[in-house]
């Protein structure tokens, strides 16, 4: 297999998710460049071993294998299509790997473009928070073709856990919307289960401790169960970003029960609450209750 430390790699988008996973490529060994939309955050990068680019397109010329991990669609057609974006380019020869969540649509006419302009791109969303992207603890869902995914597995490796190739470019994105679907479930149903016993008189700490101690009990609504007892909702994964994999599912033919009221509800909730983490939901549902 090519030696891959000697490769350049790029990474752009250095939000909640992107700069722990940019950090464990420099952690790595890998020669890192970084481009942000705002410049100031790549501050960090550069203090522990990056190059910083100040455009996508100049970013895309200088490097051999380009990260992306930016909030949704409107991002990615900006870093592609935009005055300096990766699309100016007329470099060859390069692999794109796209971690955001974003619509399987973009990421097939991405991979066509690309492809057409003798470039690679491959979507690879994942699945764990920041917590899992400090640790490297991500499990990856990725779109591409089986070289392609042999030749990027060394470094999915160092962002994740675990990388499954699920098919073909769009796969990876549609996976992601699935389990995001999962996720929105357990966290509304998480929120009605203690609005009800909190409504029958039982308080939330004890409903939370008889979940958590028993089969019930996972890593998510233990990790949860604290941000509902302190009634503290700080962005881990932002609830404006749920409501964003929702509406892509949505246009993507979701239509269930489930889906449809957690769709219903993370949309009401982000215009108040979308900064906060996805589990300010409860807030939203009790509000709207009482
Ligand atoms: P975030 O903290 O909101 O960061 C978003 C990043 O996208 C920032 O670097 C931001 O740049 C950039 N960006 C936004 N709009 C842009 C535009 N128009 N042009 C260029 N750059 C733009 O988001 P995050 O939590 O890291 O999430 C990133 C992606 O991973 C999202 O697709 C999200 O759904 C997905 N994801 C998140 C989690 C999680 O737990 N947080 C888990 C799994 C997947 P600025 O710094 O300039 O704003």
């Amino acid at each position: 297999m090519e030696n891959l430390k000697s490769k350049k790699i790029g990474w752009i988008g250095l939000g909640a998710m992107g700069t722990p996973m940019a950090k464990n490529l420099i952690n790595a060994g890998y020669n890192l460049t970084v481009y942000n939309r705002t410049s100031s955050k790549s501050n960090k990068l550069v203090e522990i071993g990056a190059q910083a680019s100040d455009s996508p397109q100049k970013l895309f010329d200088e490097t051999d294998i380009v990260f992306l991990m930016i909030s949704d669609d409107y991002a990615v057609k900006s870093v592609f299509n935009g005055d300096e974006g990766l699309l100016k380019s007329s470099s060859k020869g390069k692999v794109i790997i796209n971690m955001s969540t974003v619509s399987p649509q973009i990421s097939r006419d991405l991979a066509k473009t690309c492809n057409e302009n003798g470039n690679t791109y491959v979507d690879a969303p994942v699945s764990g928070s920041i917590k899992q992207a400090t640790d490297a603890s991500l499990v990856i869902m990725v779109g591409a073709d089986e070289n392609t995914f042999k030749s990027i597995e060394p470094l999915l490796e160092v962002l994740g856990k675990k990388a499954f190739l699920i098919g073909s470019v769009g796969r990876g994105n549609e996976t992601k919307l699935a389990v995001n679907l999962f996720l929105s479930i357990i966290t509304q149903g998480l929120s009605e289960v203690v609005l009800f016993a909190n409504e029958l008189g039982v308080e939330s700490n004890q409903i939370l401790n008889v979940i958590n101690e028993g089969g019930l009990s996972s890593p998510y609504v233990k990790a949860k169960s604290q941000a509902i007892l302190h009634n503290e909702y700080p962005s881990a994964f932002s609830l404006k970003h749920m409501a964003k994999d929702l509406k892509i599912a949505k246009e993507n033919n979701l239509n269930f029960a489930l889906g449809n009221a957690t769709f219903e509800s993370f949309q009401n909730a982000k215009e108040t609450l979308g900064d906060f983490d996805v589990m300010a939901i409860i807030k939203y549902l009790k509000s709207e209750k009482y």
